[in-house]
């Protein structure tokens, strides 16, 4: 399983990344987790903009969706339009709230080019994937992910506060892409976002074998984000998420 970063930038897009967009790639098969704002941009530097097989949205805050609305004009009016319908795994507001966005009637709003899906807490299978979505500590239906093939695992937390769903999903996993939107002060929101140490904590808990940290907020100071992080009690490898990084783990 190949996966690369296609957008880490938290809450809006950054000078150096869209918004969140993972991109998982196993036996040909092209999964994206989440398409926020500007990821669909980026990906193309990746893959072909018609090479996506399917997308798996955490939640319905722009950051993580907003882009289904411009993909949804390229495979609608594209030169060989019109594209294979596409699945898109999402909370249940899906279909209607990205409408709006668009601006477009509900019916058939984007269905004429997705296959929207409402995600549940269970696990399904996408190609070669296993995908395993579970509720995570956020102020709207969000999940986080489980994506498994060929006995590799990667887990993504979508966005969320402190989560013991998120150990869950996250068990002994190859790679943990875990939000650290926040830096330490007094009185942080609770069941909102994480710090880099937070994320340390749940990677520890998990045992899993890499932490990247993502969903980084433009303003601040990344180097603190992960310092806090060195002091979450996880052993192994921590870094900054960045678009364009590949994690390879074949
Ligand atoms: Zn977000
Ligand atoms: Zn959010």
């Amino acid at each position: 399983m190949k996966v690369t970063v296609v957008g880490c930038s938290g809450s809006y897009p950054g000078p150096d990344s869209p918004a969140s967009c993972y991109l998982l790639e196993a036996d040909g098969f092209r999964l994206l987790l989440d398409l926020g704002s500007g990821a669909l941009g980026a990906l193309q530097r990746h893959i072909g903009l018609y090479d996506v097989d399917a997308i798996c949205l955490s939640h319905l805050h722009a950051d993580h969706c907003l882009d289904l609305c411009g993909y949804h004009v390229a495979r609608t009016y594209g030169p060989r339009a019109p594209y294979p319908m596409l699945p898109v795994h999402a909370p249940a507001g899906a279909p209607a709230r990205l409408a709006a966005a668009y601006g477009m009637p509900d019916e058939p709003g984007l269905e004429t080019a997705f296959d929207f899906v409402p995600l549940e807490p269970r696990s399904f299978e996408l190609g070669p994937f296993t995908v395993t979505a579970g509720l995570v500590n956020h102020p709207v239906e969000a999940y986080g992910f489980r994506v498994a093939a060929g006995g590799r695992a990667v887990a993504y937390s979508g966005d969320t506060g402190e989560c013991e769903e998120l150990v869950t999903l996250a068990e002994d996993a190859d790679l943990l892409l875990c939000e650290a939107s926040f830096v330490e002060r007094p009185d942080l929101p609770t069941g909102l976002h994480m710090t880099g140490r937070q994320a340390a904590e749940h990677a520890a808990k998990a045992g899993v074998g890499r932490l990247v940290l993502t969903h980084l907020v433009p303003w601040n100071d990344q180097a603190e984000v992960l310092a806090e992080a060195g002091r979450g009690g996880y052993g192994g490898p921590i870094e900054l998420a960045r678009s364009g990084a590949v994690y390879d783990l074949a």
